[in-house]
């Protein structure tokens, strides 16, 4: 299907910074027990990045940010081991002015125009605003819901206490199978408002059910909002994967994503933290 001219503006917030561990941001040969065990460096500060898309069915969020609370409540975390590993992985920076509503608010809009909320994957820093979008549709890939189950679940990331929470209205998605060749190599997407120009696709590695939202519009660049696939779309130009989640899933999947980068031509990659996101999206946005 070719999109027709349903989006009207795309823009970006970030909800503070956040620091990670170098061997995070870009695979090296340690086994991430050992980096997340030994590493005493950190990257230099990185965005948080949610992206605001005004289609002209409602305002769609890909990604929530983190809460400011992660950085103001010690209760946020889980405590004893487990927070110590929160701790070791991260360290975010979130000032009284970066919450996702004044974000929003400085974008012109309130969080009630807010009308569907794409999640790329359940980790704190992407999930933080969900309490507040209670009046969304909060769209989530099966399979990413289906870890929040497994054993071990709050070690790799993911918050129950902050993600399932009351009056939140839940839609998780299994792509289907499609036609669109643009698409391709991806064999399977989900047509979010049924005019192809928002179309997610499955991209797992980082975690398993980790989904990338492609935006196309007549005469613009495509953009291709990807989550934690990636911490630089330098490093993704070369095929170099971050150092946590399923290395060979990540491999698979940045080779596909390439794929499809290099048959969409012009096509920018917007990452969750990627320090130059919002200068690439300014640049196609404004021209
Ligand atoms: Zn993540």
């Amino acid at each position: 299907m070719s999109p027709v001219d349903a989006i009207e503006r795309v823009s970006v917030l970030s909800t503070g910074t956040v620091r990670i561990r170098p061997d995070h941001a870009a695979a090296t040969w340690k086994p991430q027990m050992l980096w997340m065990a030994t590493s005493r460096s950190w990257t230099s500060p990185m965005p948080i990045n949610a992206f605001v898309v005004e289609h002209r069915d409602g305002v769609v969020l890909f990604d929530t940010g983190q809460n400011r609370a992660s950085v103001t409540d010690p209760d946020y975390f889980p405590g004893g081991i487990i927070g110590a590993f929160y701790r070791r992985t991260a360290q975010a920076d979130i000032a009284e002015d970066e919450t996702l509503e004044r974000g929003l608010g400085r974008l012109g809009y309130r969080i009630s125009d807010v009308s569907t909320v794409v999640i790329s994957h359940l980790h704190q820093d992407h999930i933080g605003g969900l309490g507040q979008l209670t009046a969304a549709k909060i769209v989530v890939s099966q399979d990413e819901w289906d870890t929040l189950d497994e054993t071990g679940a709050e070690l790799k990331g993911l918050m129950r206490k902050h993600i399932d929470l009351p009056g939140l209205s839940w839609d998780r998605i299994q792509p289907e199978p499609t036609k669109d060749r643009a698409l391709q190599p991806f064999p399977v997407g989900h047509d979010l408002f049924g005019d192809g120009s928002l179309m997610l696709l499955p991209t797992p590695g980082h975690t398993p059910g980790s989904i990338s939202m492609l935006v196309r519009t007549p005469g613009h660049s495509p953009l291709l909002m990807v989550g934690d696939l990636t911490y630089s779309t330098h490093l993704l130009d070369c095929g170099h994967v971050p150092g946590a989640g399923s290395k060979a899933q990540l491999r698979q999947t940045t080779t596909m994503v390439n794929q499809l980068r290099a048959n969409l031509a012009g096509t920018v990659v917007l990452a969750a933290h990627d320090p130059d996101a919002a200068d690439a999206l300014a640049k196609v946005t404004t021209s």
